[in-house]
């Protein structure tokens, strides 16, 4: 059997020569999950390869006669993800199946595009689906959703499986090694899965549920060592390794056995990782991660107010997350701040108050994004009616995509445009310059012509969202 995975971009892949320096929207790093799940199956069949979109164009030629593609997709490049379906479906007659989170939450939706949809995590689905597809069997186990005269057929909920320990073969991915000398692709690790928290618009737990699975700390450093070999034939900039998870620290001890693993190996890379607020307050963790060579931690602070912390059913205050802020820097470590615009509760005013507490508590970096709702979560029941639009997922790419409460969705964008535009202002990137040092100068320039970009696209977008009147 020949098969083909693809993951779509928000839009075709573009060479980007921007991207060999800074971010750029038509280059991002590809996920690990297609590659891992491509690894899986190429242990039983012969003939599997990945493309991405985020890093390469698609070599019909290739993909075109496949018995079976799987596309992956998140909310972002769901619409891309359709029109590549619709494209398949007239010029080949392999079986077009779709996975991952939005086709998992949305598989009414995604179905109408496919002939299957597997539902959930597919470390253990998509070989029984393949072996059942090759065995000319039935499809009719858990996870899998098809239509059958017109009508949508589930065959209940997903298994979650327990063993995630694959190391993904990065290799199967057309032209990823390649791309590895561009500045802004990282190397990337998944070690464990999912999160115990509910806040309410987390796509993660209502897709993929709150029990939270590991993988061994020997396999997780195996896997840091085998992606960090990867990259290594290319000079980069900014040498950083992301390990991906959505909560690393939910089983505190396994994370402090992966630390000390990475310690004991004497592996010398530096890494990022996300952490929840809490992460701040425990200062042997803090010191473990420091010593295995974690300069920079990402905090999910998302809002500055109380109120919007309660309301979204995030389990934290402004004063906690100050405190982690500073105490996190007290060991020597930067913060970066990823944050919501756009909630129930916010107001005009609310760019210039986010900017001013980055820049008065030294965050390094952030990550805005306005409110999103992706379909399966609570905030999107409860906001449903104020989406500017559900049949186009493509904005979805942390610009505004409702209609606020107390502003008009231009008004957000603007604090978006503001917020950025004051961070990453020139006076502070002369700063950056001359006062920063290493991989924090590289990144703040890095980042500073980034957003540059992204307030460019944002901008543009103004007359489109005025027009709405909302
Ligand atoms: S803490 Fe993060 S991963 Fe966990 S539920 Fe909240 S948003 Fe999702």
């Amino acid at each position: 059997m020949k098969i083909r995975f693809i993951e779509p971009g928000n839009q075709p892949y573009r060479k980007s020569l921007k991207n060999y320096f800074v971010y750029d929207k038509y280059i991002r790093t590809p996920s690990n999950g297609m590659i891992t799940l491509a690894t899986i199956l190429k242990r039983e069949y012969e003939d599997v390869f990945c493309y991405s979109e985020s890093i390469s164009e698609i070599v019909w030629d290739d993909v075109l006669d496949s018995d079976i593609i799987f596309i992956s997709i998140f909310t972002f490049n769901a619409n891309r993800g359709y029109e590549l379906a619709e494209y398949i479906k007239k010029k080949s007659k392999a079986l077009v199946v779709f996975g991952g989170l939005h086709a998992t939450l949305n598989y009414n939706e995604t179905i109408r595009y496919c002939d299957y949809v597997l539902r959930g995590e597919g470390d253990e689905l998509i070989l029984q689906f393949t072996n059942a597809v090759r065995d000319n069997a039935a499809i009719d186990f858990p996870g899998v959703v098809y239509k059958k005269n017109g009508e949508i057929i589930t065959m209940g909920e997903p298994e979650i499986p327990d063993n995630i320990d694959t190391i993904p073969d990065r290799n199967l991915l057309y032209k990823f090694r390649e791309v590895t000398k561009y500045n802004t692709i990282w190397p990337q690790v998944h070690a464990s899965r999912s999160c115990p928290h509910n806040c309410d618009y987390c796509a993660l737990v209502a897709a993929f549920g709150r029990k939270v699975r590991t993988r061994p700390p020997e396999s997780v450093a195996d896997d840091i060592e085998a992606a960090i070999e990867f990259f290594s034939g290319h000079k980069r900039l900014a040498k950083v390794l992301w390990i991906t998870d959505d909560n690393f620290f939910a089983d505190r001890e396994w994370a402090k056995s992966v630390l000390n693993e990475i310690i004991d190996r004497g592996i010398k890379y530096s890494f990022t990782i996300q952490i929840r607020y809490e992460v701040g307050f425990d200062d042997e963790m803090l010191e473990l991660l420091k010593k295995a060579g974690f300069d920079e931690l990402s905090m999910g602070i998302e809002f500055l107010e109380d109120e919007s912390f309660e309301k979204y059913n995030k389990k934290s205050t402004y004063e906690e997350i100050l405190r982690s802020v500073k105490n996190i820097q007290s060991h020597g470590m930067r913060t970066r701040g990823l944050f919501i615009v756009g909630a129930d509760n916010h107001t005009k005013g609310i760019g210039e108050r986010l900017a001013d507490f980055v820049i008065k508590n030294n965050i390094c970096g952030v990550l805005i994004q306005s409110m999103y709702f992706i379909p399966g979560t609570p905030v999107y029941d409860s906001h449903k009616d104020k989406l500017i639009d559900t049949a186009d997922w493509s904005r979805n790419t942390g610009r505004v995509v409702h209609y606020p409460q107390n502003m008009t969705a231009a008004e957000l964008q603007r604090e978006i445009i503001i917020a950025s535009g004051k961070i990453y202002s020139f006076k502070r990137l002369l700063q950056a310059i001359f006062r920063k040092r290493g991989l924090e100068r590289i990144l703040f320039i890095g980042e500073y012509f980034w957003q540059k970009g992204i307030r460019r696209e944002l901008k543009k977008e103004l007359s489109y969202l005025e027009q709405l009147g909302r």
